[in-house]
């Protein structure tokens, strides 16, 4: 027999398929280890065949390698096939995607456990009704099957070893299963759904359209719809995924989905190790676990027969990647929720425009919870107007309403967080004699002071510089720290109430595998009074005690140079106004602005998404931008300047035709140096188009394709979320 092989080396020369002979029991999907060029590399069997073209005696054999399944599921061929020729991207990158690096590698450890199961059902046991940690053990047991003793150990101590001493059960040493959540205990809480949550779940039936939009304001309870959905796939025997960015997979949202399914989840987030990661996707493939949970890559998990697939925060900008193959999330979920003939539910307090227009359009089906939980009212958002402040003479970066808010606030034991959009003690480092500015020394960009390391740094790159006494061009003295980042408003902070517990949430603070949980932790046992934070801190969470939220700089995100700004101003307003008074009491928001009559603020202080919408429809309508156009840039990266330069010319030539052929089409063309020169030592090169007829997109992705070489790398990005 011959298989036809994709040999995993992702480069151009080599993204094509070869032939192998092979064992008669190849299955489509299983990995092999195939000689290619002298060595042996792995492959994957996309189709198997009786004869070749190629002369019989050229063809080699390929070694079958003892995996129980294929690695690739029929689906996720077909899949990977639609991606690749999509986003003309080679052949064995797009494979990856649909793989764990470990079983690409073959350097799966193993494990051995001891793993414990009842001897006997737990009715016929003799247990003291005081034995609590037996009887919790023994019922796990009995509801979830055989488990990790190490697990149950965590949770009832020493309850499985007193059970083994009286025959109840047996302990067996078995290979496997990682559990990176063995720490992550909680309830499990059965809720009775609202009319509203019940309404929605019965339109997700009804509705015969594939993508149903959940546009529910924060706190109306749009989890419990998904968990329903999930589980009543679960029980019909269908498997599920639900996306959330990386960000939202908070404690408390990892504990919910343990305690009410248990090893029928996986949950892949990028706090796993590579051996984590591979025992979790094993589950899914063998359909030990039939929920898929995770950021934008579990939409590869190797599941059958998908139930549903749901995508939280629908409008999060992480749900498009930013590495090759740069494919749309929303893309790959529709395309399996079509092959599965199962619903694709998104959901948002504030949809992207996109989308909405989408939904307003009749192509997907809308339903709204307009009602928080318990009907509690969405917080206050009072506005501060901070050219005021800076007029009376007030120079901190709290307004005078803000320190009365957070006054009451600590006063009534209650927390509060306070946010902003940078990170670090200032922003930049500038000479207030000569005006020189601190910057990478190859990434183009400034770098950022950060006190608790006394350091510079890039925050493209990493790279860490020493602190500067004097001005390297002009040797001046006055070097100015401008700026604030949450380091600098956590110590203002302390100093205007030394008595609260302040905790710092960014990218600073969160390094390592458990680094925001470690912080959100602490916060939601109200350990602490304040959190200071970036954007991290706008998603997803539920702390009930928090009744204050404070937005530091409304502004900034208004200020970026791109089409989206509103929106994502929008967004993240109404993001972090929901943190506030979750619970039972009133919660009040304060932003802060140097521009209290910018219509985008107006909006989202009145949670008035409809009205933002038909704002921003009009104005994107006016202006032809995306929704109604599209923005696309080709980027060409590489070590070398000349050869950056030499790729940047091959597709400017064949862009430039294309271009000059189809005037019409194109609302804007341009070559340019890209914002960012330099990131990583990579010169960086743009050809900007916008494109009012999407039809030449994928002789753009071919152009590409075409020149992409070994020193230079050319990428298309369609509406970049990131034009650096
Ligand atoms: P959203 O995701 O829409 O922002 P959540 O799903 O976080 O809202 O729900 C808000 C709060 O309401 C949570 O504390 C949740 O536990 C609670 N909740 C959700 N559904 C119910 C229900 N049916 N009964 C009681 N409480 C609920
Ligand atoms: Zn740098």
């Amino acid at each position: 027999m011959i298989a036809e092989v994709i040999v995993d080396i992702a480069a151009s020369e080599t993204d094509r398929i070869y032939d192998y002979l092979c064992d008669e029991n190849t299955i489509v999907g299983s990995r092999v280890r195939a000689p290619f060029g002298g060595k042996i590399v792995p492959g994957f069997v996309m189709r198997t065949k009786e004869t070749s073209d190629y002369p019989a005696e050229k063809l080699k054999r390929v070694f079958p390698c003892s995996d129980e399944l294929p690695a690739l599921t029929k689906e996720c061929l077909f899949l990977a096939e639609k991606i690749t020729a999509r986003y003309r991207v080679p052949k064995a990158l797009t494979l990856r995607l649909f793989l764990p690096s470990e079983m690409r590698t073959g350097k799966v450890r193993e494990l051995t456990r001891n793993y414990a199961a009842l001897a006997l059902p737990v009715a016929q046991m003799k247990l003291a009704k005081t034995a609590k940690n037996q009887l919790g053990a023994a019922q796990y047991l009995e509801e979830n099957g055989k488990t990790d003793c190490a697990y149950l150990n965590s949770i009832y101590p020493g309850g499985v070893s007193a059970l083994e001493k009286k025959g109840y059960v047996v302990i067996t040493k078995e290979q496997i299963l990682r559990d990176p959540y063995k720490t992550v205990t909680a309830e499990k809480v059965e809720r009775v759904l609202t009319p509203d949550q019940q309404r929605a779940v019965d339109t997700v039936h009804t509705d015969e359209r594939t993508v149903q939009l959940l546009h529910g304001v924060t706190g109306s309870g749009k989890t419990e719809v998904y968990l329903t959905l999930i589980a009543e796939c679960l029980s019909r025997g269908e498997s599920s995924i639900f996306l959330v960015p990386e960000i939202s997979l908070t404690p408390q949202m990892l504990s919910q989905l343990r305690a009410r399914f248990g090893k029928n989840a996986a949950i892949l987030h990028s706090g796993l190790s590579a051996g984590e990661r591979f025992d979790e996707w094993w589950r899914l493939r063998t359909g030990e676990a039939k929920i898929a949970i995770g950021a934008r890559s579990a939409i590869f998990a190797p599941l059958e027969n998908l139930g549903v697939i749901i995508i939280d925060e629908e409008h999060d900008s992480s749900y498009s990647s930013e590495s090759a193959p740069r494919y749309n999330t929303f893309d790959v979920a529709y395309l399996r929720a079509k092959k599965n003939g199962c619903k694709l539910v998104l959901g948002s307090a504030t949809p992207s425009v996109d989308t909405y227009k989408r939904a307003q359009d009749g192509e997907f089906s809308l339903i709204r919870m307009d009602k928080r939980i318990n009907k509690r009212p969405l917080p206050d958002i009072l506005i501060a107007d901070m050219r005021r402040e800076v007029r009376r003479g007030n120079n901190t970066p709290f307004s005078s309403a803000l320190k009365e808010e957070l006054d009451r606030c600590l006063l009534g034991g209650k927390q509060a967080i306070l946010f902003l959009n940078r990170r670090g003690y200032s922003q930049t480092v500038i000479c207030k004699e000569c005006g020189y500015v601190a910057k990478c020394e190859s990434c183009d960009v400034s770098l950022t002071y950060h006190r608790d390391e006394n350091c510079l740094k890039c925050h493209y790159c990493g790279t860490k510089y020493n602190m500067l006494s004097a001005c390297p061009e002009c040797g001046g003295r006055k070097l100015s720290y401008s700026g604030t980042g949450t380091q600098k408003i956590a110590a203002e902070l302390q100093k205007a109430y030394p008595e609260a517990r302040i905790l710092r949430m960014d990218n600073d603070t969160t390094s390592g595998k458990e680094g925001h949980y470690k912080i959100l932790k602490t916060f939601a046992e109200h350990k602490a009074d304040i959190l200071v934070g970036t954007q991290m801190i706008a998603k997803g969470h539920d702390f009930p005690s928090v009744t204050l939220v404070g937005i530091l700089d409304a502004d900034m995100s208004l200020y970026f140079s791109d089409y989206r700004s509103g929106e994502r101003t929008f967004q993240l307003i109404t993001q972090v106004a929901g943190r506030s008074g979750r619970a039972e009491e009133q919660g009040k928001v304060v932003l802060q602005t140097f521009d209290p009559e910018n219509e985008v603020l107006r909006f989202a202080t009145a949670y008035d998404y409809e009205g933002f919408y038909e704002n921003e429809i009009s104005r994107r309508a006016a202006m032809m931008y995306p929704p109604f156009s599209k923005i696309v840039r080709v980027l060409v990266t590489g070590e070398e300047d000349k050869k950056c330069i030499e790729a940047l010319r091959e597709v400017y030539v064949e862009l430039e035709r294309l271009y000059t052929e189809n005037t019409e089409k194109f609302l804007f063309f341009n070559k340019m140096r890209a914002p960012i020169k330099r990131i990583q030592n990579k010169f960086r090169y743009q050809v900007l188009m916008h494109l009012a007829d999407v039809s030449v997109l994928p002789e753009i992705y071919a152009i590409c394709a075409a020149a992409r070489n070994r020193d230079a790398l050319v990428s298309v990005e369609e509406n970049p979320t990131n034009l650096t």
